[in-house]
């Protein structure tokens, strides 16, 4: 019978975190350490290395459970990621050979969608969209009471959906994907066009007048101080942000939405005009039940709690 416990890794583009969970989301112990994203070998090795030394530090370790930010099949290949060296890399088998336990291998924002689910702000809803506002947006989707992952595993790239054909250019190679309207870099983008048309205002005296310096949290930390310039740029990304939930409530009909990564630093700054414009853009308000969005409740951990509660259940399922 498979122990309790579960390691869970988080491979970010310059750490990865690793955490020792118990089967209620518990964090016991955790590792984290630098490492650097361009060398592929040595990613994976850092990964084991950290699985390892928490599986042998603790008794009953029964799976190891793995996200990464990219394009992950359901085999456990990594086939693409924007800020990692892996390409068609099969981190799931060298995970797997390398600890000798169980692994799950996923996206970032997939398992910290499980995460949420099972033991964060969205316990005990059935059906769940968390969106990420970071840099870019990310999603993951619980459907049913299970994660959806698609015919591939490439589910809920959410924030590539083009919602401004005229807008601004994209990294994946598109134009007015949702993610350069609703994120910390359109949070970042229009603080600049704010500080270089108006560089008296508020936040063009916190950048000496150079545009180049603002990014999105010198945008919020303004707003928190009161600065109306801040304040309206969030709300402007506020309302992209609530009009692009309301088109995924529109297809997924969730109870309930999540919003966590770096942006939601903001707070309801940010989520406040969201929930407004949600509730104008989504189809027929009146005539079904409110959908809350909430706060994400895991903050950094959300990703590695999850994977590490996937990979019990995974490993628990195979046991079975
Ligand atoms: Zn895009």
């Amino acid at each position: 019978m498979p122990g309790s416990l579960a390691v869970g890794v988080d491979v970010g583009g310059t750490k990865v975190a690793a955490l020792l969970t118990d089967d209620r989301g518990t964090v016991l112990d955790r590792k984290v350490v630098h490492s650097p994203a361009d060398d592929a070998e040595a990613s994976v090795d850092t990964v084991i290395a950290l699985a390892r030394e928490l599986a042998d530090r603790h008794r009953g370790v029964a799976a190891v459970g793995v996200g990464a930010a990219g394009l992950v099949s359901r085999e456990g290949v990594l086939r693409f990621a924007p800020n990692l060296a892996w390409r068609e890399f099969p981190v799931r088998a060298r995970v797997a050979a390398g600890v000798g336990l169980p692994v799950t291998v996923d996206n970032d924002a997939n398992v910290a969608a499980w995460g949420e689910f099972r033991f964060g702000a969205g316990r005990g809803s059935t059906d769940l969209l968390l969106v990420t506002v970071g840099t870019g947006i990310g999603g993951g989707i619980v459907a049913g009471g299970s994660l959806f992952r698609g015919a591939h595993g490439f589910a809920a790239e959410i924030g590539h959906i083009i919602v401004d054909p005229a807008g601004p250019p994209c990294g994946c190679g598109n134009v007015g994907c949702w993610e350069q309207v609703a994120s910390g870099r359109a949070i970042e983008r229009l603080g600049r066009q704010a500080v270089a048309e108006h560089p008296e205002s508020a936040l063009g005296r916190t950048a000496g007048g150079d545009p180049s310096t603002i990014d999105g949290p010198a945008v919020t930390k303004a707003a928190q101080q009161g600065d109306p310039m801040s304040l309206r740029i969030l709300e402007r990304v506020g309302v992209r942000l609530g009009e692009g939930i309301a088109g995924l409530v529109n297809v997924l009909d969730p109870d309930v939405v999540v919003v966590g990564g770096g942006a939601a630093a903001a707070g309801d700054l940010l989520l406040e005009p969201a929930r407004r414009a949600f509730v104008d853009a989504v189809e027929a308000a009146d005539h079904r039940p409110a959908v809350p969005i909430l706060a994400a409740a895991l903050g950094n951990d959300a990703g590695a709690i999850g994977a590490a509660d996937l990979a019990r259940a995974e490993a628990g399922r195979v046991a079975g």
